[in-house]
């Protein structure tokens, strides 16, 4: 990244311009010459300048000149250094009043114009750099303002790839993380294709970003054509046949939690101008303020997760995996209101196996349990996508059956004994056959007013289905 400064020297005077021009040369400053004709305003405007040294013959000339120039709304903040031969004190009031940083007037000393010139170009520097700050910084409150209303750490990069990407004016902005293997990255956001989602990418074709996840440090590369780093990818592109379109890369490392989460990743091609040190505050800068909303969008994240996992095992019989009473409860109070609210109907078959005393007496408890989760297995193959098979005691299943009537729920009820008596529960060594009783109960009837009267009435069927021989079910 080559630093030094832009100069534009406008001269009347051919051996001085030579011998300034040659001065400024060998100071490292990059000088274009040029006349102070109207040919002037072509390279003034079409490039951009941290410096205007403007000498004239005619100091009246010059000071026109630099009236016309600082009329333009375009170089009014272009420092001008004004080298006139009006007398020094009417040719500096004319010269302020009209807008130049600075006038000299002959005898012009080497020294002293560089001593100026060098002055300028600081304070010209220190002005952009403040500008650039209250233009980024105005733009962020607006990002985080965005980002602040948004829950998802996904939500929150595709922000960031496109505001940066607009604030910019860069059409290449992504954000990748870190996977296991550090030789690849997942894209999880991208601006040039927003729909483009955890796509893995090869960091041996990316060796900026490689570097940036490896040291943490901020990766920039303003000449992809010519720089180190990419002499093996430019021979890659090359062995391809695909021209190099990237002209400067900027890979910014972030961290959430203490963890290296990822890179922020802009590219140049084409039009887009060349990515610089002010780019690289910005960017950094909005990187590095999202990374609490990132964390806290993560932790949310987790917190839901949590919440989910933890209800779900709350709600689950760690045996078969089936829900248990307290979720069959909740099932069961929501689907009462919905049958009473929509007048249909809904059933529950309570089931309980027969003789399973004796069951685990002859095979033991764990082939019991063994055989407990078997047949759970079985009943969740007979429900349909709306019921609920629970096991809500140690050898009691009920299935609820919303939108099911007596008829339905007896059909099903027969259909579960053929299955169960047909079945070899245990294992091989030692199949074992089951039989269950089975009451029902369904709603509307005189009886049930909620859940636990419903519950009642299909353990009362149940216990006739037991009296009446078992192996039966009972209504
Ligand atoms: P019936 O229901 O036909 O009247 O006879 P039963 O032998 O099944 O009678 P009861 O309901 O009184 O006994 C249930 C038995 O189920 C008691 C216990 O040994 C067994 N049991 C209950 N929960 C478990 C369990 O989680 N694992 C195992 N292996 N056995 C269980
Ligand atoms: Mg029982
Ligand atoms: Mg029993």
């Amino acid at each position: 990244m080559t630093s030094s400064a832009r100069i534009l020297f406008a001269h009347d005077d051919r051996a001085f311009g030579r011998t300034l021009t040659w001065l400024l040369t060998e100071h490292e400053y990059q000088v274009t010459s040029t006349g102070t004709g109207p040919g002037l305003f072509e390279p003034l405007g079409n490039e951009l300048w941290d410096l205007l040294v403007l000498e004239s013959a005619s100091g009246v000339d010059g000071l026109d000149l630099l009236g016309r120039i600082k009329s333009d709304e375009r170089f009014q903040d272009l420092p001008v250094l004004l080298l006139s031969t009006l007398p020094p004190e009417e040719g500096s009031v004319e010269a302020f009043g009209l807008g130049a940083a600075d006038f000299l007037a002959p005898p012009f000393r080497a020294r002293e114009i560089l001593a100026r010139i060098k002055a300028h170009l600081r304070a010209g520097r220190a002005l952009n750099r403040a500008r650039a700050e209250a233009r980024s910084r105005s733009e962020m409150v607006g990002i985080l303002r965005e980002i602040a209303s948004s829950l998802t750490p996904e939500e929150i990069y595709q922000i960031l790839v496109r505001r940066v990407a607009q604030g910019l004016g860069i059409s290449k902005c992504s954000i990748l993380l870190k996977t296991q293997d550090p030789t690849r990255a997942v894209v999880v956001a991208a601006f040039e294709n927003p729909v483009l989602r955890n796509l893995r990418v090869d960091l041996d074709r990316y060796p900026e970003i490689r570097r940036a996840l490896d040291t943490g440090e901020i990766v920039l590369s303003d000449a992809v054509d010519s720089d180190p780093l990419f002499s093996a990818t430019r021979e890659a592109w090359r062995e391809e046949g695909q021209a190099v379109e990237t002209t400067s890369t900027l890979a910014i490392p972030f961290t959430v939690g203490d963890e290296p989460l990822g890179v922020f990743y802009l590219r140049t091609s084409g039009e887009d101008t060349v990515l610089n040190q002010l780019d690289v505050q910005f960017a950094d800068q909005v990187i590095k303020s999202a990374v609490t909303s990132i964390e806290k969008a993560y932790q949310l994240k987790d917190v839901v997760e949590g919440h989910r996992q933890l209800r779900e095992l709350a709600d689950t019989d760690p045996l078969t995996g089936l829900a248990n009473r307290r979720a069959l409860e909740r099932r069961l109070l929501r689907d009462l209101e919905q049958a009473a609210k929509y007048s249909t109907v809904l059933s529950c078959l309570m089931i309980d196996v027969d003789h399973f005393k004796q069951t685990n007496d002859t095979f033991g408890h764990q082939m019991g349990d063994l055989i407990l989760s078997q047949l759970g297995r079985l009943l969740k193959r007979e429900q349909r996508a709306i019921d609920m098979v629970a096991r809500v005691g140690g050898e009691e299943f009920c299935i609820l059956l919303p939108l099911t009537g007596p008829n339905g729920a007896r059909i099903l009820a027969d259909r579960i004994q053929r299955r169960v008596n047909a079945e070899r529960f245990g294992d091989e060594h030692q199949p074992v056959q089951l039989t269950v009783s089975i009451g029902i109960a369904s709603f509307p009837d005189d009886r049930v007013r909620d859940g636990a009267t419903l519950l009642q009435l299909a353990d009362m069927h149940l216990l006739k289905a037991k009296s009446d021989g078992r192996n039966r079910s009972r209504d």
